[in-house]
């Protein structure tokens, strides 16, 4: 049995990005950069009016209160026609380029228009360069405004919008297979018998793969036979990364070990010093990795988290592949059982500046409805002694 840390250090060594493929830029939310991106243009294009007032000689304002005559309209989108002169102002909006002349903007608030036609009363003095973007002063025309192993988020959508950027090459997000085994379970339109149970695993994995942006399909439920585990995994085999779930125990009907082993799939590792999840299965069979969980659900979700989320982020080209910790004070004791380190549902919140957490009540494993209550996982570690409240612990945040 290895521990939680050198299992995922494994994961994190033998996954390699995918190769980087190249799709429109909107389709790219959540992928990551496999490319540098430069810009094709100076932003702002131009000198640039940061507010709606006017464009001055600032020297004309030192001794405001003045009057200047207002020379024409520039609203944004349209040039300017005439350079401003001692004496003169241009009326101008927001984004608008301001006029050859014009060394600062002074906003409305600061001005009054005159019922004499044409003129404009400048009540305050203003600095040179006021409420002017200068040309190129975020953007340089050829700079790298992006980079590959960057995460493509709204900003850099933005950003890859601004430079015309249509197509962009992003790392290919995995494909993933899921296979539910397990006599027991039956698929979610079935009224389930008595000894039967609905396939929820297959459903809350495909999410947590989705919203990675993973191009997951749910393969199915087999039964515990080691013909129908075999059968699906092979169809699996077109797939980047298989997940199973079940039958990875040491019960009579535990097969996916022994199916993989059948299949010539190298294990890297099938046991981890954890709770829940210590049966977990890590493989590579041709090129895909196949990871196979227990089946208890809340064991599924954890060993997914643990294990699959870094394993996906690794193939999809980031750098950063864990998920983010932090520190929160316990706000109840906790009984520390040794051994394997423990991940429980609980919930996090703050006060004054602090992070307090408490675990939410959980009945093991398969108590699945204390996850919809927790926004967190709070880790024990295998080395605690003892946990008192008022004690930092390290907890995993739950989007
Ligand atoms: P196993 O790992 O196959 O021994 O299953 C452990 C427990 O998880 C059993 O109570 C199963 O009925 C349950 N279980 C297995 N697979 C699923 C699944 N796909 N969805 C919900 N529960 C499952
Ligand atoms: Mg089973």
């Amino acid at each position: 049995m290895i521990s939680v840390d050198t299992a995922t250090k494994i994961v994190a060594d033998v996954i390699k990005p995918l190769p980087p493929k190249t799709l429109s830029f909107e389709s790219a939310l959540g992928l990551c950069l496999a490319e540098d991106v430069q810009s094709d243009i100076d932003m702002p294009p131009f000198d640039r009016s940061a507010m709606d007032g006017y464009a001055v000689i600032a020297a004309d304002t030192a001794d405001a209160p003045i009057e200047l005559a207002v020379i024409e309209d520039i609203a944004a989108g349209h040039m300017p026609t005439k350079k401003v002169l001692h004496g003169q102002a241009a009326k101008i909006m927001t984004g608008a380029a301001v006029p050859a002349g014009a060394d600062a903007v002074i906003k409305f608030e600061e001005t009054e228009d005159l019922p004499t036609n044409n003129r404009v009363k400048i009540l305050r003095p203003i600095d040179r360069g006021r409420n002017i973007s200068k040309r190129g002063e975020d953007i340089r025309i050829g700079q790298t405004v992006l980079h590959k192993g960057m995460p493509i988020r709204p900003q850099e959508i933005g950003i890859l919008a601004t430079v015309g950027k249509q197509r962009v090459t992003v790392f290919s997000p995995p494909m993933v297979g899921i296979i539910s085994t397990g006599d027991e379970l039956v698929d979610i339109v079935s009224q389930p018998s008595i000894a039967q149970i609905r396939n929820s695993n297959g459903y809350s994995l495909s999410a947590q793969a989705s919203r990675m942006k993973a191009e997951v399909e749910i393969l199915g439920i087999v039964k515990d036979t080691k013909e129908e585990i075999s059968n699906m995994m092979r169809r699996g085999l077109e797939k980047d990364i298989i997940i199973l779930s079940g039958g990875v125990s040491m019960g009579e009907y535990d097969l996916v070990g022994d199916v993989m082993k059948d299949l010539n799939t190298h294990i890297y590792f099938e046991k981890v010093a954890l709770r829940p999840g210590k049966p977990v299965i890590f493989g590579k069979k041709d090129k895909t990795f196949i990871f196979a969980l227990p089946g208890n659900p809340v064991a599924s979700f954890v060993t997914f988290e643990l294990f699959i989320y870094p394993a996906i982020r690794r193939m999809m080209g980031f750098a950063d592949i864990h998920r983010d910790t932090l520190k929160a004070s316990l706000e109840t004791e906790i009984l520390v059982r040794r051994k394997r380190r423990e991940y429980r549902p609980a919930f996090i919140r703050t006060q004054n500046g602090t992070w307090l957490v408490s675990p939410v009540e959980w009945h093991g494993s398969a108590d699945l409805l204390a996850t919809t209550r927790a926004n967190c996982l709070l880790i024990v570690r295998e080395d605690a002694e003892k946990l008192a409240t008022g004690q930092l612990v390290d907890v995993i945040p739950l989007e």
